[in-house]
């Protein structure tokens, strides 16, 4: 017999951290209930995503919510929740009284120009993923040399594409330490990619791209237009360490993943890993709370990231991110990450 009180969870949001959340709530043998809410039908691999322009199938990637809510004993609803009216009545929202609620909406698209493929499209239009899958000898136009950006236009100009990169900022992986930057570029430029730093798209018209570089204007040719200059979360909220919502009237709401910051030693980089332990914490501080132990702290620090610089490549760190690498040994890493999370899907305890 569980000795944890029945309590209702309620997550917003199943991706990276709503799903980890849960997982560790049944993991901690928690006896209450929880519910999850997700505006999609499907828990989507979005780490994964770049492998629609290898021609693969979203498919691949999704994990049906009613299967993963069998393994892990929650339930599920089909709905999108407005955050905003959460946060004002969260019973009339949620239709039903929670005595936990955790948001982790994760990141969207910022407003893009018309006709360009945004990320959002990417994971939910059928017709841009189709497109995106048959992509080859094209112009691709790529505005934002994050990872997101990087690991498409490896992607396409492994399909032989014309790649063209943008980044408004003074290089590739611009949130990362210089020498991931610098390791990035270096093998952009030898698959071929184009890559103009320190540009910033100002107009895109069917067919054309028009960027500056300090006063200069130029227009390039571009059959298609990736727009991806970083993501937002929309709200991000501010937590304290057991990530509880910060400034809000309601005490018992909290937040995970790319749309929390979180007080204390921890990592809040915008990542997957973050993103379940994230996910992970906010659970064990509800199941403490319920139990009246004392709260964990929050302490995730990141080991390591990296970055699939298509099939054969990819770049990222190990320890220290002023020691970036590329190569095999990081495509076998990369992929290694992406197997644990595979793992982690069926039920095996690879998070500690
Ligand atoms: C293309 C791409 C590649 C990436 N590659 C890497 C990588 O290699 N390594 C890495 O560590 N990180 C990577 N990241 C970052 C990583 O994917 C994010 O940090 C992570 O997904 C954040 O997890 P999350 O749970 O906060 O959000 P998400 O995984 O985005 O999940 C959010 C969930 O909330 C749901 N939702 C949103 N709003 C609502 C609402 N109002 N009501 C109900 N449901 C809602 C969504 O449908 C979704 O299921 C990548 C990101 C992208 C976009």
């Amino acid at each position: 017999m569980s000795l944890i009180p029945e309590i209702r969870v309620a997550i917003v949001g199943g991706g990276y951290a709503g799903i980890a959340a849960a997982i560790e709530l049944k993991t901690l043998g928690f006896a209450g209930s929880a519910t999850l809410f997700d505006s999609r039908i499907q828990h989507q691999k979005i780490t994964q995503w770049h492998k629609l322009a290898r021609g693969e199938s979203a498919a691949t990637y999704e994990v049906p919510f009613a299967v993963l809510a069998r393994r892990f004993q929650f339930e599920f609803q089909h709905r999108k929740v407005s955050i905003d009216n959460l946060l004002f009545d969260p019973e009339r929202e949620l239709g039903s009284s929670f005595t936990a609620i955790i948001i982790a909406q994760g990141s969207h698209s910022p407003p893009a120009p018309h006709g360009v493929w945004t990320l959002d499209a990417l994971r939910d239009d059928k017709s841009v993923q189709a497109e995106v899958r048959g992509t080859s000898r094209k112009s691709v136009t790529i505005v934002g040399g994050g990872p997101t950006g990087l690991q498409y236009a490896f992607e396409f100009a492994a399909r032989k594409n014309r790649v063209t990169l943008y980044e408004a900022r003074d290089r590739l992986l611009p949130t990362f330490d210089y020498s991931l930057g610098q390791t990035a570029e270096a093998e952009a430029i030898s698959a071929g990619i184009e890559i103009r730093l320190n540009t910033e798209i100002t107009h895109v018209e069917p067919g054309i791209v028009t960027s500056r570089s300090g006063t200069q204007e130029t227009s390039q040719q571009a059959e298609h237009v990736l727009f991806v200059p970083g993501v937002r979360s929309t709200p991000s909220f501010t937590c304290d360490v057991s990530g509880r919502l910060e400034g809000v009237n309601h005490a018992n709401i909290f937040a995970a993943g790319d749309s929390s910051y979180f007080s204390g030693r921890g990592l809040n980089t915008k990542s997957a890993q973050a993103a379940v332990r994230k996910g992970q914490h906010v659970a064990r501080a509800i199941v403490a709370a319920a139990t009246g132990k004392p709260l964990p702290g929050y302490t995730y620090a990141e080991i390591g990231y990296f970055v699939s610089l298509g099939p054969k490549n990819a770049v990222g760190y190990l320890l220290s991110q002023k020691a970036a690498f590329s190569g095999r040994a990081a495509l076998m890493l990369k992929e290694a990450t992406e197997r644990q999370y595979n793992l982690y899907l069926a039920g095996l305890p690879v998070y500690p």
